[in-house]
């Protein structure tokens, strides 16, 4: 089991601070403008249509590997291909969801450390230089070169999950009260633990690791705390909250180890109860 390596944190003199953050572009602010309004039983007819057209599953998640401009990535995309990553959360997805259209998993190089969720072209695209951002974060605590790589496709499995948390939130207009970025993180961490098996832990460990790391030393400043997402450290309690909140006896670790205080730990099953029964009855309708 992996644990989180927070003792070699210390040791990090040089933190890499690009921003893992996603970008999520929505046109459903301008399809709403052009909706008709002018009467009841029209809308109430289109929403029914609407509503039986999103029922019947009309698309997968396919995955889709975009040429890569900068030979540097060559390695990553050996080894994210090796891995089968896209592969395997498609394939699960596509057994469990039923979808009105295909949604892309895409990996290219973008020119920025970033993922991110778009819904005109309904795809999520996972860049490169994400990538190479959580190789890099592993490497700084001393991570093998291997052992990067593996913790950075476990980090990049959440990162996935996340922008999928945005693509079914727009896709099936789920109702979402709060904040959305949370929301994405939680249904990342949801299908992660209640699907993926002890891969799916793993994904939720590497990223909270991603984001201790990131945050080390690095106070938030205006901008961090102006912006849609939690703070890292924030992402990184929720995170292991979650995990120990699924089982307090086999994460029995996270608390006595104080990766987590006590006050939060003690809330923690319930919040993943809540988190847990949110998120099965949100996707029920859309479960084959
Ligand atoms: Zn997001």
């Amino acid at each position: 089991m992996n644990r989180i390596q927070l003792s070699s944190l210390a040791v990090i003199t040089v933190l890499i601070v690009i921003a893992a953050s996603c970008i999520y572009r929505s046109s459903r602010d301008s399809e709403l403008a052009s909706a008709p309004i002018n009467s009841a039983n029209k809308n109430e007819t289109l929403t029914k249509k609407f509503d039986e057209d999103k029922k019947s599953d009309k698309g997968d998640f396919v995955v889709e590997y975009l040429k890569i401009k900068n030979s540097r990535y060559d390695e990553i995309d050996r080894q994210l291909k090796e891995v089968k990553l896209l592969e395997k959360a498609a394939d699960k997805l596509n057994r469990s969801l039923i979808l009105p259209y295909d949604i892309y998993l895409k990996t290219k190089d973008c020119g920025e450390a970033n993922a991110y969720y778009d819904s005109d072209e309904h795809s999520v695209t996972v860049c490169y230089e994400l990538m190479e951002h959580f190789y890099k974060v592993f490497r700084s605590v001393g991570k093998s070169d291997q052992k990067a790589y593996d913790k950075t496709f476990d980090a990049v499995r959440f990162a996935f999950l996340h922008e999928i948390g945005h693509a079914l939130i727009d896709t099936y207009n789920l109702p979402i009260t709060g904040n959305e970025e949370d929301a994405a993180d939680r249904c990342s961490t949801f299908i992660n633990l209640t699907e993926l098996g002890e891969d799916g832990v793993n994904a939720v460990l590497a990223a909270a690791d991603a984001f201790a790391i990131e945050s080390k030393g690095n106070a938030p400043d205006k901008r961090n705390l102006a912006d849609e997402h939690l703070l890292q450290e924030q992402r990184f309690y929720n995170s292991l909250c979650l995990i120990y909140g699924s089982s307090t006896k086999k994460y029995a670790y996270i608390l006595n180890d104080n990766y987590l205080p006590k006050e939060r730990a003690a809330r923690c099953p319930s919040e993943y109860e809540r988190t847990v029964d949110s998120w099965n009855d949100l996707l029920g309708r859309w479960r084959k």
